[in-house]
C-alpha cells in the first residue's frame, strides 16, 4: 500500500492549486468535496495541522439537529434549515447518520406544556423532513422505558426524533473521498498565508515548503484570526452505560439549557453526557474540562439516576467558533454561519453547526466558483451524492490497517480518537496501547 500522504505532499510541493482549503474539520472537508463534485479538473489542496477532524469537528455531541433549544431564542429559520439538512445527511451519509429517539423527562409543572409546545412547533418546521412526530408519555410510561430515571415528581415524559453521528469519521469520508475524487490531502500540515504566499510546515519531519494556490479558503474555526471570535467550551463526559434503553434523554437544566445523554460506544455501552457552555480563556491548543463542568455534568447524571453510581471514564472538550455579539451569554450567542473574505483575498467561514455543514460548504464554493469562473455555472451536487461509506471491519488489527492505510492514521491517538473512539472507552493504561502502537508502527515502516 502506497503512502497516500506522502503522494499528496509531494503534489502540494509542486503543482499550482486553484483553491486551497486550510482546516480538515467539517467545514474544511465539505467545501473539498462540494469543489471535486462539482467543478472537474479544477485543482484543490486541503491541509490540516493535526489530524482530520481532530478540532471541534470530531468532539462534539455527535448529533444532526434540528436543535430544539434555538426554538427559544426564535431562531426558526436556523431550525428549519438544519432539520432540511438532517433529513439530507440521512440520505447521503446513512451508517454514520441515524434516527435517535429522545426523552425529555418532564418535573416541572408546567414542562409538559412549554417543552410539548416546543416540540410541536419543532414537527411544524420539520414539515416533510420529519422523522416521526413528538408523543406525550404518562409518568408510568416514561418509567418503563428508563426504569432507573428518577420517579419523585415526574409528570410526563416527551418523545421526539433527531440523529445521532460519528461526528470523527463523517468528516473523515468527505476528505477521504475528495481525495479520491483528485485533491490532494495531507494532515499534518500547518500553513501560514497572507492571502499571496503560504509557507507550510510538514509538522512530522519540520521541513518547510511553499504552497502555490489562487484562492485561500481559511476553514480554521476557532483558530481563524479573520474576525473576531468568541470562543465556547464544550465538554462532555463518557459513564459506563447509564441508560437502560436504547433512546437518549434530553434533560433541561433550572436555568433552561440542554444536556443530552446519548448512548455511546460501539456496543452502546457507554453513555455520553454534554455539553456545557463556558467562554473559554486559553489557546485553542489547549482545550480541557474544567472542575466546574465535570461537577455540573456530574450533578445532573446523579439527579435523574440516583440509583447510578459510577464515574466517568474519560472526557472531551471543543471550542464553539461563534461570531461574537455583544450582551449576549455563551449559551445565548447565536449559532449563525458568517461567510466573507478579507481584504487579502482569503475566504473566510467561521460559526454555525456540524449540521449544515453541506449547506454552508454550498454556500462558500457558490461564491469561490462565481469570482473564479465568472458566468460558468457549476451547480452543487453535494445533496445527491451519496458518500460511499465502508463497512468497519470487525477484526482489531483490520481495524487498524485500514486507519494507517485509507484514513492517513500516522500517531497514535488518530486511531483512537479519530478513527475510532475507543481512546473514550477506558482510562488508558500502557498494556492497552502499547500493542497497537507496535502494530501502527510496523504498518507505517512497510509503506513505499
Ligand atoms: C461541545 C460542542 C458540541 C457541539 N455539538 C454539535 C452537535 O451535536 N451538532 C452540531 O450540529 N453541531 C455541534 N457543534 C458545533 C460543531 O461541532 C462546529 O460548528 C463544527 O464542528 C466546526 O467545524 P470547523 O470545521 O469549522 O472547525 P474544526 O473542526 O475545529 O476544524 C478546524 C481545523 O483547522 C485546523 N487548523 C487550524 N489552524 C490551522 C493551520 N494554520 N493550518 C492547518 N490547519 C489548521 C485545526 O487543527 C482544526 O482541525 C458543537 C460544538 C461544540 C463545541
Amino acid at each position: 500500500m502506497h503512502d497516500l500522504r506522502a503522494l499528496n505532499l509531494d503534489r502540494l510541493r509542486s503543482e499550482q492549486f486553484d483553491v486551497l482549503v486550510v482546516g480538515g474539520g467539517i467545514n474544511g472537508a465539505g467545501i473539498a468535496r462540494d469543489l471535486m463534485l462539482r467543478a472537474a479538473g479544477l485543482r484543490v489542496g486541503l491541509v490540516e495541522k493535526n489530524h482530520f477532524a481532530s478540532g471541534t469537528s470530531g468532539k462534539n455531541s455527535q448529533l444532526i439537529h434540528g436543535g430544539l433549544r434555538y426554538l427559544k431564542y426564535g431562531e426558526f429559520h436556523l431550525v428549519r434549515e438544519a432539520l432540511r439538512e438532517r433529513s439530507t445527511l440521512l440520505h447521503i451519509a446513512g451508517g454514520l447518520v441515524e434516527p435517535l429517539q429522545f426523552l425529555i423527562p418532564c418535573y416541572g409543572a408546567l414542562d409538559r406544556w412549554f417543552y410539548g409546545a416546543g416540540l410541536a412547533l419543532y414537527d411544524l418546521l420539520a414539515g416533510s423532513h420529519g422523522i416521526g412526530n413528538h408523543q406525550v408519555l404518562s409518568p408510568a410510561a416514561a418509567s418503563e422505558m428508563e426504569p432507573d430515571l428518577s420517579a419523585e415528581g415526574l409528570r410526563a415524559g416527551l418523545l421526539f426524533y433527531d440523529c445521532r453521528v460519528n461526528s470523527a469519521r463523517l468528516v473523515l469520508e468527505n476528505i477521504l473521498d475528495a481525495d479520491a475524487r483528485g485533491a490532494a490531502v495531507a494532515n499534518y500540515v500547518e500553513v501560514h498565508t497572507d492571502g499571496k504566499s503560504t509557507e507550510a510546515t510538514d509538522i512530522l519531519t519540520g521541513e518547510q515548503f511553499a504552497i502555490r494556490a489562487r484562492k485561500i479558503v481559511d476553514a480554521t474555526g476557532s483558530w481563524s484570526n479573520g474576525a473576531p471570535l468568541r470562543l465556547v467550551r464544550g465538554s462532555h463526559l463518557i459513564f459506563p452505560r447509564i441508560l437502560k434503553g436504547p433512546e437518549a434523554i434530553a434533560h433541561f437544566d433550572l436555568a433552561g439549557r440542554i444536556v443530552f445523554l446519548i448512548p455511546w460506544g460501539e456496543a452502546g455501552e457507554l453513555t455520553l453526557v454534554g455539553t456545557t457552555d463556558v467562554d473559554h480563556d486559553g489557546t485553542a491548543d489547549s482545550v480541557h474540562i474544567s472542575q466546574a463542568e465535570t461537577e455540573y455534568l456530574t450533578a445532573i447524571v446523579r439527579k435523574l439516576f440516583p440509583k447510578y453510581h459510577d464515574g466517568p471514564v474519560s472526557s472531551y472538550s471543543s471550542l464553539r467558533p461563534l461570531i461574537a455579539e455583544t450582551g449576549r451569554s455563551a449559551t445565548e450567542t447565536s449559532r449563525e454561519h458568517k461567510i466573507w473574505e478579507t481584504r487579502d483575498g482569503i475566504l473566510h467561514i467561521g460559526g454555525g453547526k456540524y449540521t449544515t455543514y453541506r449547506e454552508m460548504s454550498e454556500e462558500l464554493v457558490d461564491i469561490l466558483l462565481r469570482d473564479m469562473t465568472p458566468g460558468r455555472d457549476y451547480p452543487c451536487k453535494t445533496a445527491q451524492t451519496p458518500l460511499n461509506i465502508p463497512a468497519l471491519p470487525k477484526d482489531r488489527g483490520e481495524r487498524v490497517r485500514m486507519a494507517v492505510e485509507r484514513e492517513y492514521a500516522r500517531k497514535l491517538t488518530d486511531l483512537l480518537y479519530v478513527s475510532t473512539y475507543w481512546g473514550y472507552e477506558r482510562p488508558l493504561t500502557a498494556d492497552w496501547t502499547a500493542p497497537l502502537e507496535r502494530e501502527m508502527a510496523n504498518l507505517l515502516q512497510t509503506m513505499p
